[in-house]
């Protein structure tokens, strides 16, 4: 095998590696998306919690001084009772007056606080809800993900060790330039050439398009040696196809 032979292989194998890891890769995204989701609905709850406590707590506030007011009150209406006089009856009678409408007010608050809590504790049931359900997609991804990593380890591990093997073929800094040129374009490291016309030598990059020289075309074909795109700078192989059709004699074709 040439070097370029060599490396198509390499280059094969790490596809089917990425494949099979983008599939599992899919599944971890999709769990960690209802993780997200989770932690977001159990932030919004804590959240509502602490407005529940801390409005109820001004509600029981203003509840408390709702009965200090009816003790205060009651006490006046005593006296009331006691009165002398009907300027005094009439002073008491001012003064509860006044504690009435006070008492009014704490109550209208306690009942707009009361309110707001009953509106607040419909949000938590609703998040609850939310919860539960979000639960149920939770799970499912879980096993997705389990399933699809039992699926793919055992090939992975042997595709590992074939690259393994593959890759102590090629010199080290061939392997580099590949390895490279794999971080940057992907599936695009390697190209192979196309044939536009044959009589004419116009042949051209597969994953550019641009026209490459018959020298280069002919010394893949020839020696398999490393051959890099001009333009997109992939490496370039010919198809088994080609080459065999290419090494026909011409009469034949
Ligand atoms: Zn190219």
């Amino acid at each position: 095998m040439n070097v370029t032979a060599k490396l198509l292989s390499v280059f094969q194998v790490d596809k089917q590696f990425r494949g099979l890891r983008s599939r599992l890769a899919a599944a971890e995204r999709f769990l960690a998306e209802q993780n997200k989701v989770i932690e977001q609905l159990d932030a919004k709850k804590a959240s509502l919690d602490a407005q529940v406590r801390q409005i109820t707590a001004t509600a029981s506030n203003f509840e408390g001084e709702m009965k200090r007011l009816d003790a205060r009150m009651a006490t006046i209406r005593e006296q009331m009772d006691s009165a002398q006089t009907n300027k005094e009856y009439k002073a008491f009678l001012t003064e509860v007056n006044t504690i009435k409408a006070e008492r009014d007010r704490q109550e209208t608050s306690a009942l707009e606080h009361m309110g707001k809590v009953e509106d607040l504790k419909k949000q938590l049931d609703d998040i609850a809800k939310q919860r539960t359900e979000r639960e149920k997609v939770q799970a499912v991804a879980v096993s997705d993900r389990d399933q699809r990593a039992a699926e793919i380890k055992d090939r992975l591990a042997e595709l590992q060790t074939q690259r393994e093997a593959l890759a102590k073929e090629l010199p080290k800094d061939t392997l580099l330039v590949f390895e490279r040129l794999v971080q940057t374009r992907g599936d695009e490291a390697m190209a192979h050439i196309e044939e536009v016309d044959r009589k004419r030598h116009e042949y051209h990059c597969g994953s550019c398009m641009m026209a490459l020289p018959i020298e280069a075309v002919n010394g893949l074909l020839v020696s398999g040696r490393l051959t890099r795109c001009a333009s997109c700078q992939c490496i370039l192989y010919i198809s088994d196809e080609l080459t065999k059709s290419m090494r026909e004699p011409a009469g034949k074709r």
